[in-house]
C-alpha cells in the first residue's frame, strides 16, 4: 500500500522531531500502521532559515493554508504553537475532512470544545498526546489504560521548567532567578518565560488532563493558578528540613459537588516517588478508584521525545484510515503479516554485570585465584569488598561487583571458582542493571 501522505505546520523543535523519528523509524513505524507515512509538504515562517531535519522531497512553503489544502495532503500535523493562526488552520483541516495530530496544549485548552464539536460533526480525528507531558503517553493511559476506573484524582509535574528550576534551588541552594536565567541560556525556559513559571503552561495541561480524566468540558478559565516566581531559597531549605520537596503540580480532584482545578507549588512527603522526579522530567500520578494510584514518568518535552507522541498519534490515524474497523488496533501491536523472524537469544549471550556474594575459607591466595578466573574470562571488576573473616567459623565473605560480561563467561567463571574448594558454599549472584540507558 501507498504511504499516508502528512502535511506539517511547523518545522520547529517537535516539527524536527518528527521527521527525524519518522526517518528513522520509518519500517517499525510501517509494520505497526500498517502503511508508511510520508511527510510530503511543511510550512515554516521563514523559508530561508537552515532547518535541522533533512527535507528531501517535501514541499516548503511560508503558506500553512496551502498545505492544509493541498489535496496530496491527508493528515495535518500542527506543530506551530499559539492559538492563531493554529485554531482557523485546524478547524479548516477538519471542515475538508482531514484529520489532524496537533502538540498544541494552549490550543486544546482554549479551543478544544470548538475544534473537538467540528471534528465530530465531520467524522475525523484530532488527535492531541504530544499536548501533555511531551513524550508520556498519558492521554492514551488515563482515556483507554484506566477506562474501566473512576479516576479520583490526578497530580502532575507537567512542567519541565519549573520542575528544573526548583531542584536546582534545592540541590545547590540556589536563586529562584538564577536558575531561571541558566534554564533560558540551556534552552529550557523561552525567552519570556512568563507560561512556565507563572503555571499558565501547566494550567493548560491540567485543563485537558481533568477533561479527559473526569468527563467534563474544557474550562481553562476555572482553573486557579499560581506560579512558582514567590518561592525562595529559604522555602526550600525549610520545607527539606521538615522532610518536604516542593514541588509545581497540576491537581484536579473530584470533590463534593464538583471539581477542583488547581495549579500551584506544593509540599510534599520526600518519600513518595513523585517528589523524587527531579530536574526537566515530568510525572502525573493518577488515583482510579480500582485500580488505586498508578505513576507514569519521562520526558515532558524536546525534539524526539514530543515527536515520540505525534508519532504514535499518526499510526493511529494511519491504523483508522485504513484497516477494517473491527481490526484497528493488531492484537500484538504490529501488523500480523509484519512480525518480526528474529530469535530471542540465548541467555548465554546476555550481557550483564554481576553483584557476587562469595563465602570462602580463611586462608591466604583465596582473593588472588578468585581474581584470576575472573581475569581468565575477560570479566573485569569495578569494585571488591571484603567483610572482617568470622574467626569462629573460620570464614570470610567477599563482595564483587563486575563490569559488563556475557552470561555464559560469567557461568564457566563461576563454575571453575566454585570447583576450586576455596568456598563454604555456592557463589550467590545478582544480576545488576543501571537502567540508565
Ligand atoms: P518552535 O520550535 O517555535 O517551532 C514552531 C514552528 O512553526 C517553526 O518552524 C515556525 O517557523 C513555524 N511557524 C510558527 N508560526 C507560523 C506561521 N504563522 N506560519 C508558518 N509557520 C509558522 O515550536 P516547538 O517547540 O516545536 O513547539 C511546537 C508546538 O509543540 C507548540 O504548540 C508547543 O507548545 C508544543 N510542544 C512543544 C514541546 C517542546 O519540547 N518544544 C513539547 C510539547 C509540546 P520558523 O521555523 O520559520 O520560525
Amino acid at each position: 500500500m501507498k504511504p499516508v501522505r502528512i502535511g506539517l505546520l511547523g518545522l520547529g523543535t517537535v516539527g524536527c522531531g518528527t521527521v527525524q523519528v519518522l526517518a528513522r523509524n520509518g519500517d517499525e513505524i510501517a509494520r505497526r500502521a500498517g502503511r508508511g507515512i510520508a511527510v510530503v509538504a511543511a510550512a515554516v515562517r521563514d523559508l530561508s532559515r537552515e532547518r535541522e531535519c533533512r527535507l528531501d522531497d517535501v514541499r516548503l512553503t511560508a503558506d500553512p493554508a496551502s498545505v492544509v489544502a493541498d489535496p496530496e495532503v491527508e493528515v495535518v500535523v500542527e506543530l506551530m504553537g499559539g492559538t492563531e493562526p493554529a485554531r482557523t488552520l485546524v478547524l479548516q483541516a477538519i471542515a475538508a475532512g482531514k484529520h489532524v495530530v496537533t502538540a498544541n496544549k494552549a490550543l486544546i485548552a482554549l479551543h478544544g470544545n470548538e475544534i473537538f464539536a467540528r471534528a465530530h460533526e465531520r467524522g475525523v480525528v484530532v488527535a492531541f498526546e504530544a499536548a501533555v507531558a511531551g513524550g508520556i503517553p498519558i492521554i492514551k493511559a488515563v482515556r483507554e489504560g484506566l477506562a474501566g476506573n473512576r479516576i479520583e484524582w490526578l497530580a502532575g509535574i507537567i512542567n519541565g521548567t519549573g520542575n528544573f528550576i526548583l531542584t536546582e534551588m534545592r540541590d545547590h541552594g540556589r536563586d529562584f532567578g538564577d536558575v531561571l536565567a541558566e534554564a533560558q541560556r540551556l534552552g529550557y525556559a523561552e525567552a519570556d518565560p512568563t507560561f512556565d513559571v507563572e503555571g499558565v503552561d501547566a494550567a493548560h495541561k491540567l485543563c485537558i488532563l481533568a477533561a479527559i480524566a473526569f468527563g467534563i468540558p474544557l474550562q481553562f478559565d476555572r482553573i486557579h493558578v499560581e506560579g512558582i516566581s514567590g518561592i525562595t531559597r529559604e522555602d526550600v531549605t525549610f520545607a527539606g528540613e521538615l522532610g518536604y520537596r516542593i514541588k509545581h503540580l497540576g491537581i484536579a480532584r473530584r470533590a463534593e459537588g464538583g471539581f477542583e482545578l488547581r495549579v500551584h507549588p506544593t509540599l510534599i512527603p520526600e518519600r513518595r516517588l513523585i517528589a523524587n522526579v527531579d530536574g526537566v522530567m515530568n510525572a502525573v500520578l493518577v488515583m482510579g478508584d480500582a485500580v488505586g494510584p498508578t505513576l507514569y514518568y519521562g520526558a515532558g518535552a524536546g525534539a524526539e521525545a514530543t515527536a515520540s507522541a505525534v508519532v504514535a498519534d499518526l499510526v493511529d490515524v494511519v491504523r483508522a484510515l485504513t484497516a477494517d474497523p473491527e481490526n484497528r488496533v493488531p492484537h500484538l501491536a504490529f501488523q500480523p503479516g509484519a512480525l518480526s523472524d528474529l530469535p530471542i537469544l540465548p541467555m548465554a549471550e546476555v550481557r550483564t554485570s554481576f553483584y557476587l556474594r562469595l563465602r570462602a575459607h580463611d586462608r591466604p591466595g583465596v582473593l588472588a585465584d578468585i581474581t584470576r578466573v575472573l581475569g581468565a574470562h575477560s570479566i573485569s571488576i569495578e569494585a571488591i569488598l571484603q567483610r572482617e573473616p568470622d574467626p569462629e567459623r573460620g570464614e570470610a565473605t567477599i563482595i564483587i561487583l563486575t563490569h559488563q560480561v556475557r552470561e555464559g563467561d560469567m557461568q564457566s567463571a563461576i563454575d571453575e571458582i566454585e570447583a576450586l574448594a576455596h568456598l563454604s558454599s555456592p557463589v550467590t549472584r545478582i544480576r545488576m542493571e543501571s537502567l540508565a540507558r
